[in-house]
């Protein structure tokens, strides 16, 4: 029985993670100061007794004898990072040199849960983890990505200096159930939209592109990396290559809901990234085949009868 650490546990892939490494018979503890999380993404786990819920807040120490950390915790929602930025770069900075300096002294592995992010509004196309980025350092997005970036040197600094045991993922854009419905992110607005028969919010033209991942291959796609061969430290990318625009994922969203929702037109944000994809030929290679199997339609008819019981 391996004992784990998962900081931002009760957040939407914390939740997620956290029950699936705890059947596979891990005891677990959940850390969180649920900003974004919430205690009900996770009360079902309580009665395990190998699974522990603890409030806490990673921009301050915490010691824990673990053999494996997950470092999740860091808002994830353009309007839920921008909220605070400055507690938003201290998450990212202050929590990576509290989470490495904890794997440090009981000899932990670690990931850090990077993102896509870290590409800004990128220029190569799709994106490669090779490909540094295109990253503005003093906009609005700045705090989340910089602070991303950061922690992702010092990851390495660690691994390089005091030799510990790293991981680093770089996640593209996730949705499935337990995702805040008031999380401002795409998925969850457009669903929580066409369910109340609102207007559907297009930032822009709508003809900006992501590509979506259901939370279940990503899930399945850390814990692979948590256990890939000793080497290979990452970056990976994590995500479905499958691509589109936000004007054809508010048409799906409103054929598979049935909603009588029109679409309304607003102002792009500032640094929007035009366009997201990931090349996952190294996750293909190092991670024993890994690709996401969820296809778009699927995942959303899940989270579609998730969000209607929050309704
Ligand atoms: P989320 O907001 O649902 O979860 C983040 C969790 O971290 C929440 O439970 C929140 O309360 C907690 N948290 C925030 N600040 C904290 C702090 N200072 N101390 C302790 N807990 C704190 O977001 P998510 O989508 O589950 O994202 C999880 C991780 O994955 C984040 O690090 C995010 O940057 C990364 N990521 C997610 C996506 C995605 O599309 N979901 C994409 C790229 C990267
Ligand atoms: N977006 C939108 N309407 C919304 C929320 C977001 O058109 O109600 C757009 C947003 O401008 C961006 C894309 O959807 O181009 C994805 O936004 P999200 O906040 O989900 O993630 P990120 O920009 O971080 O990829």
């Amino acid at each position: 029985m391996k004992k784990i650490l998962i900081t931002g546990g009760a957040g939407f892939v914390g939740s997620h993670l956290c029950e699936r490494l705890l059947n596979e018979g891990n005891d677990i503890i959940c850390l969180d100061n649920y900003f974004t999380g919430s205690k009900q993404n996770v009360v079902h786990l309580l009665d395990n007794p190998y699974f522990e819920l603890v409030r806490h807040d990673i921009t301050h120490p915490y010691f824990a004898e673990v053999d494996e950390i997950y470092n999740l915790a860091c808002p994830a929602s353009p309007v839920h990072y921008q909220y605070n930025p400055i507690k938003t770069i201290k998450t990212s900075v202050l929590g990576a040199v509290n989470m490495l300096g904890l794997a440090k002294r009981v000899n932990a592995k670690i990931l850090q849960a990077s993102t896509s992010e870290v590409y800004g509004d990128p220029k190569v196309h799709p994106q490669k983890e090779d490909y540094w980025g295109n990253v503005n350092p003093i906009g609005i997005r700045s705090c989340y990505d910089e602070g991303k970036r950061c922690a992702e040197t010092l990851f390495m600094d660690y691994h390089i200096q005091n030799e510990v045991a790293i991981k680093i993922i770089r996640i593209f854009n996730t949705y499935g159930p337990n995702m805040n419905p008031s999380d401002g992110r795409v998925v969850s607005n457009f669903i929580m939209q066409a369910l109340r028969g609102e207007d559907i919010t297009i930032f822009g033209d709508g003809l900006q592109t992501r590509s979506f991942q259901y939370v279940d291959d990503l899930v399945e796609g850390m814990i692979r990396m948590m256990n890939s061969e000793p080497e290979f430290l990452g970056p990976v990318n994590l995500g479905n290559p499958n691509e589109f625009t936000m004007l054809e994922l508010a048409e799906t969203v409103i054929k598979l809901t049935g909603s009588s929702s029109k679409l309304i037109f607003m102002p792009l944000p500032k640094d929007d990234p035009k366009q997201r994809q990931p090349d996952i030929s190294l996750a293909k290679d190092k991670l024993n085949g890994w690709q996401p199997n969820i296809q778009l339609e699927t995942g959303l008819i899940k989270t579609i009868d998730y969000f209607k019981t929050k309704l």
